[in-house]
């Protein structure tokens, strides 16, 4: 009884890292012996996944519709806009990284080498990505758990109830607000359901983190070490000079936006899932940061869908690691190809753990690099693909501070943003009475 009490009243943050910690030493010190924690790991991510779509639902319909249309048409322009120029300083980094680093350099993939090695993985099409976008049936969507068509969807509705709201007929604008007010309770429960979830993070995260490390070891670290590195310092110094240089430049304290978005920074490394991190950011945003519903409802589940600053980073270097390793360095037009395709593939990359290296092969495709049977592109991508979980939790956490900060940026600029909420104590997303009384 006493552990439990004391579980329940030591800070949410504290007891994030200690899991985080201890998974890790665990992880290194038992190797393939942690596997029994994976349930645990999977009953976290299952939970984060179980709350995004209604999330969604109530959230962005409560926001699209608390927000009077012109202004929405406003916020939803300028959020995708700073999303896209972010992800194009994202892969230019990226490509920086990569270049200065020079993973793979020296490797001389043979073609020999790969005899054996199937690759016979499909290359996603974007122009299908694009168009799945509307959904031909909004509810079938939400069943599949298809981020982007639910979107589109209860935006449309969203937007349908702030007219409906603001109609001049009495009665219309009487069912509007019944409507609202219906969706307005749903998304509050949505936000305490949260925090009843986060208090089960730090377990989550232990098992996840002694997952990794225990099947990959410390070992993961070695013969990739170069990418890993030039990676991590890609997705680091984008989210210092990028998204800090910005914030600065909007008037808001990078080192106070820091310490608020530490939960979700560190959800999304261990969960390696910007959807299912959604739910945390929206908490942060709503109660830490004093953001509008109007502006964080559309924008937070935007960016964590279509705005992958870490997975663009991740792409440049990758795609010079494989062009190292096989002996072909990418020359200059290459590059720039990598650019565009990496700034389409970052979009399209679902929220997902692992998505952004599926859509890697799509960007590999664009220069000639393509993934085939016995090519020696199958080899190097798969040495990649060995380490995918070390890199795609520093890029999942880099793609969810992009969203914050952008969030951030439109509020502010919008006149959103209650700055008192930023000088405030912090010591949980969510104040919780029920939770003190169960300890
Ligand atoms: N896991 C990443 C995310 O959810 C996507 C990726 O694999 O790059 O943001």
């Amino acid at each position: 009884m006493k552990l439990f009490s004391w579980y329940f009243k030591t800070n949410l943050l504290i007891r994030i890292l200690s899991g985080l910690i201890l998974g890790a030493v665990c992880g290194i010190a038992f190797g393939p012996a942690m596997v029994w924690v994976t349930p645990f790991g999977d009953i976290f991510i299952r939970m984060l996944k179980m709350i995004v779509m209604p999330v969604i639902i109530f959230t962005l319909t409560v926001g699209a519709a608390s927000v009077h249309p012109a202004q929405l048409g406003r916020v939803g322009a300028k959020a995708l806009g700073i999303y896209m120029i972010t992800t194009a300083f994202a892969v230019s980094f990226g490509l920086i990284c990569g270049n200065l680093f020079k993973p793979g350099q020296g490797m001389q993939i043979a073609a020999s080498a790969t005899k054996g090695i199937k690759g016979d993985i499909a290359t996603p099409s974007l122009v299908d990505t694009l168009i799945n976008i509307v959904p031909v049936n909004p509810f079938g969507a939400v069943a599949e758990g298809n981020v982007l068509p639910v979107i589109f969807f209860f935006l449309l509705f969203g937007i349908g109830l702030a007219y409906i709201r603001n109609s001049e007929d009495e009665k219309i604008s009487q069912s509007g607000e019944a409507v609202f007010r219906f969706f307005n309770g749903g998304a509050e429960i949505m936000y305490l359901v949260v925090n009843w979830i986060l208090q089960y993070a730090p377990i989550g995260v232990f098992a996840l983190i002694a997952d990794v490390f225990g099947k990959q070891g410390a070992e993961a670290f070695g013969p990739l070490g170069f990418t890993t590195l030039a990676v991590y310092v890609g997705f680091i110094g984008h989210m210092v000079l990028v998204y800090g240089g910005m914030l600065l430049f909007f008037g808001i304290n990078p080192i106070l936006f820091f310490s608020k978005a530490k939960e979700a920074i560190i959800t999304a490394f261990v969960t390696r899932s910007s959807g299912g991190t959604l739910p945390v950011s929206i908490g942060i945003a709503e109660n830490k940061m004093g953001i509008s519903q109007g502006v964080h409802s559309f924008s937070l589940p935007l960016g964590a869908t279509i705005n992958m600053d870490g997975t663009a980073i991740y792409q440049g270097v990758c795609a010079i690691f494989v062009g190292f390793a096989i002996g072909t360095p990418l020359d200059f037009s290459q590059q720039v190809t990598i650019i565009a395709t990496s700034l389409l593939a970052s979009i399209g990359t679902a929220g997902v753990p692992g998505a952004g290296a599926i859509m890697l092969l799509m960007v590999l495709s664009s220069v000639g690099l393509t993934v085939e049977p016995g090519s020696p592109v199958v080899l190097a991508y798969a040495m990649i693909f060995g380490i995918d979980a070390l890199l795609d939790m520093g890029r999942t956490a880099c793609n969810v501070t992009g969203d914050l900060a952008v969030t951030c940026i439109v509020a502010k600029t919008e006149g959103e943003m209650d700055m008192s909420a930023w000088y405030e104590d912090e010591s949980a997303i969510l104040p919780d009475p029920a939770i003190e009384d169960c300890s």
